[in-house]
């Protein structure tokens, strides 16, 4: 079973405690954007085998939103950061790295 650590309130959330709530480090685009750009945020998603970054909800918990790296082939979470954060910490990227040399994922590495 998937387990997060909640950022906010500090407990260790059980998957059934979360909504998961697709990819993070969404770039939006809106009014003024080009087709491709729009439908870029709308539709394209990346469904990596290995290092993800995903939001998640403390559901059945505080309620807040929070963003996960994880990876998704064996559950292993790399940490957990507020949802305001616009790009991954640097101490859970290095704590990436250590574990998978040559990762990359976006824009991020
Ligand atoms: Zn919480």
């Amino acid at each position: 079973m998937l387990t997060l650590h909640c950022p906010y309130c500090g407990v260790q959330a059980d998957e059934t405690d979360l909504q998961p709530g697709g990819q993070a480090h969404l770039k939006r685009f809106g009014p003024g954007s080009s087709d491709d750009q729009f439908e870029d945020y709308m539709f394209m998603r990346e469904n990596p085998k290995g290092v993800h970054f995903e939001r998640w909800r403390h559901a059945y918990g505080c309620g807040k939103w929070f963003l996960a790296a994880r990876c998704t082939a064996t559950l292993e979470v790399f940490g957990t950061y507020p949802a305001q954060t616009t790009k991954p910490p640097q101490d859970i990227c290095d704590k990436i790295t250590a574990k998978r040399p040559g990762w990359t994922w976006g824009d991020f590495a």
